[in-house]
């Protein structure tokens, strides 16, 4: 286990309660190491072995390393992950005064893992979109770092029957979030009077927002040898922290193939949004950086590349292993966990998974594979959409977790350490076979 790496990535993880946070985090950490912003409105002059990233829509972001080559004759290695998480998203007029209680209205983001958001110590954080002093519109990321909000359960008293029927959850009616009591003289000022307070601006400058609730309590290890990692959102900013993790370290090593990774937002709504995995983000970007003026450059490039679709993969759960396919058991600290499905959920084929299984027996790297129980229905992953859009061989793969979705999951220590290392392996190999 490489331990610098973990502690990067437990701060990473507590730094971004939001995508919005972990572009910014990672636009804060590739500037440290000389990489150029690049902006879409503007036209790009790339040079052969510089080092780049662009982001669109404040919550995506794609940085890389241009080859030495044209990536028409070496191809792009891409590596793909997703910036966001289920979450509770802020209604645009949430407020609520019921029975004496100040709340907010919430709407679900995503497959979230409702029951696991009741009696944990919230708060906010997101963009607030404001009028500046000249008139023009501001972004203004919130980051409220005390505890603010509780979604309380109720007790067994009055729902007796809840250990054995299961807990159910209106979304309408029983998430809205407790911040507060009508007995004070800031009863009932709403949303926009709580959050002019929190980045001290005046409230009628609040044009709009985008803002989640996250849980407080810091990433932490967990584990008689701290083999466990345990936060919020490790689906999937674990899987962006290693894919620019892998980038970085091997920065100072030209190659003839462009190297990138690209955290797209919007995987856990389907993608097909602005800066989503089914959007132009990542068509437009590859095509410009092939500098030719040859009509076909572009496809050219993409006949020669590879994408590896990162993001996590199901370990076996102690107490519910019948929900596995029993020859297919996946282990925390295993090692990468390459994902297969036949319907085509997971984009891995024969050839993308031998590449991947031959870059980490070099590496004597742990692999195992994924597959879905036959009679269960399949996640899926940002990797079916970009295959099919760049038509471009992909891998899916992630390692391995527990309580995906919840607002605290919980992976492995050791798997950081080993999907960086395999992702250096494929960044760095010169041809595909
Ligand atoms: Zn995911």
């Amino acid at each position: 286990m490489k331990t610098e790496s973990l502690t990067q990535l437990l701060s990473f993880l507590d730094a971004s309660p939001t995508p919005f946070h972990a572009v910014d985090a990672l636009r804060n950490r590739l500037n440290a190491f000389g990489f150029e912003e690049l902006l879409e409105q503007e036209s790009w002059k790339i040079h052969p072995g510089s080092k780049y990233f662009v982001v669109r829509g404040d919550t995506s972001i794609a940085a890389w390393i241009q080859g030495t080559e044209s990536p028409s004759v070496t191809g792009f290695r891409l590596i793909g992950a997703h910036t966001d998480s289920p979450n509770l998203r802020i209604k645009p007029q949430p407020d609520l005064n019921q029975h004496g209680y100040l709340q907010f209205g919430v709407e679900v983001y995503g497959g979230a893992l409702l029951s696991s958001w009741a009696d944990r110590d919230l708060s906010l954080a997101g963009m607030i979109y404001l009028k500046n002093k000249t008139g023009k519109i501001e972004g203004h990321l919130l980051h409220h770092r005390e505890p603010l909000l509780r979604i309380p359960l109720l007790a067994i008293h009055l729902n007796r029957d809840v250990n054995e029927k299961g807990l159910v959850l209106n979304a309408q009616t029983h998430l809205p979030p407790v911040y507060g009591l009508e007995d004070n003289e800031d009863s009932g000022k709403g949303i926009h009077q709580l959050l002019a307070g929190m980045i001290e601006c005046q409230a009628e400058d609040i044009l709009s927002y985008d803002l989640s609730l996250y849980d407080t309590q810091p990433a932490s290890t967990l584990g008689q040898n701290q083999e466990f990692i345990v936060s919020g959102r490790l689906d999937n900013l674990y899987s962006c922290f290693s894919a620019v993790e892998a980038l970085l370290e091997d920065q100072h090593t030209p190659s003839p193939q462009t190297r990138m990774a690209v955290c797209f937002d919007h995987e856990e709504i389907g993608s097909m949004t602005t800066q989503g995995a089914r959007s132009s983000f990542i068509t437009s970007l590859l095509k410009r950086l092939n500098q030719e003026n040859d009509n076909d450059a572009y496809e050219r490039s993409c006949a020669r590349s590879m994408l590896i679709s990162a993001d996590m993969a199901h370990a076996v759960h102690p107490n519910f292993s019948e929900k596995h396919e029993p020859q297919h058991f996946p282990q925390i600290n295993g090692g990468p966990v390459i994902k297969i499905n036949a319907q085509g959920r997971y984009a891995t084929s024969g050839s993308s998974e031998a590449v991947f299984e031959q870059i980490c027996r070099e590496k004597e790297i742990p692999v195992q594979k994924f597959v879905n129980r036959t009679d269960l229905s399949c996640g899926s992953t940002i990797g079916p959409f970009v295959a099919g859009n760049l038509g471009v061989p992909t891998l899916d793969v992630g390692s391995a977790m527990l309580s995906m979705h919840s607002v605290r999951e919980m992976a492995g220590s050791n798997d950081v350490g080993w999907m960086i290392e395999a992702f250096r392996g494929f960044y760095t190999r010169p041809a595909l076979d």
